[in-house]
């Protein structure tokens, strides 16, 4: 059974791929946070699931066959016939900036959690996991009642044993209002195990006097978390345990082409290293490792050799 479970969404991409005379062409892959995050843990050696809902169209079935090339468990994605994949396109502007443009909101994704008797049946498949793994995507694309209906499904299997990862990631123009984002994330934060922030989202999320580390442990310290660790671009990866901080120096990378899911490989080495037995620190030096490979492609996931390859060359401090 997987050792972990991914929840969320996963999206149609359309990135550019040059133009043909008065056409612009685009590559169509698929991408998404808790995807990406996914498919690196297995490609990492860990038995994962991925969970969300599609639909029953070509590109819905690619997805799932995608995620059964990489070996990740598809047993717990349902379908729905009323609504597809969400989609999103990268656009290149003329002065170099990237633009994201998204058709998400009548997304498969969204009814996921909506319904009591599919619900029962995620119930007992999330039983069989060790871990749950979900990030502030995760719960910006769901309704309000279909995030207290999966909240009520964690406190389940939390107290069942079971253990959550989450990382806030947050993105405000899928949040009604910060309000709602605190309020989500410090509902998930009460009973999440292990905590992989940005520093940079907590700043954006809660606001900052000047010392966003120290306000982020002061807003956690009354929670359980066992282990937060706070993603800083190039900056050391900060472990708290308790009242321990410990700093993992990070390499840093020059030749920076796209910083997407560099956030999300940071966290699939960093999970698999845990689960698979290594320290926090060893896992904060596999996450820079993978992060710092993904950094250096385009797209957030790319093909398994090179990635492989890469990683395996790439020496961390
Ligand atoms: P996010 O992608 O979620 O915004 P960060 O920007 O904090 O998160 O980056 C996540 C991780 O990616 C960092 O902890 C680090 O391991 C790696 N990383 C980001 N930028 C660099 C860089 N310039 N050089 C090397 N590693 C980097």
């Amino acid at each position: 059974m997987p050792q972990i479970a991914s929840i969320g969404e996963v999206m149609i991409e359309l990135a550019p791929a040059g133009s043909d005379a008065d056409k612009e062409l685009k590559a169509l892959s698929f991408a998404g946070d808790s995807y990406n995050t996914v498919v690196t843990l297995a490609r990492l050696g860990v038995n994962s699931a991925y969970v969300t809902r599609l639909g029953e169209d070509a590109y819905s079935n690619e997805i799932v066959q995608r995620l059964r090339n990489e070996e990740v468990d598809t047993g717990a994605i349902t379908r729905s016939a009323s609504a597809m994949p969400g989609l999103y396109m990268i656009h290149n502007a003329p002065d170099g900036e990237r633009e994201f443009l998204y058709w998400r909101d009548q997304s498969a994704a969204r009814q996921l959690f909506e319904d009591d008797q599919r619900n029962q049946a995620l119930s007992a498949y999330f039983a069989q996991c060790e871990w749950l793994y979900l990030s502030g995507i995760s719960l910006a694309v769901m309704s309000d009642e279909a995030r207290e209906k999966l909240l009520a499904l964690l406190h389940a299997y939390k107290a069942n044993g079971g253990k959550i990862a989450f990382d806030s990631n947050y993105r405000p123009r899928l949040w009604a209002s910060a309000e709602k984002a605190q309020q989500a994330n410090m509902a998930v934060l009460a009973i999440t195990d292990l905590a992989l922030l940005t520093l940079d989202d907590e700043e954006l999320l809660w606001g900052s006097k000047g010392n966003p580390l120290s306000e982020a442990n002061t807003r956690y310290a009354e929670l359980s978390i066992d282990e937060i660790v706070y993603k800083r671009g190039a900056d050391d990866v900060i472990i708290v345990n308790g009242n321990a901080e410990t700093r993992v120096a990070v390499k840093r990378v020059e030749n920076v082409v796209d910083t997407t899911a560099a956030g999300d490989t940071f966290n699939a080495d960093y999970l698999a290293s845990r689960l698979l037995g290594g320290s926090a620190i060893e896992a904060a030096r596999e996450g820079n490792r993978c992060a710092g490979v993904i950094i250096q492609h385009r797209g957030g996931v790319i093909d398994k050799a090179t990635f492989m390859n890469h990683r395996a060359e790439f020496t961390v401090l």
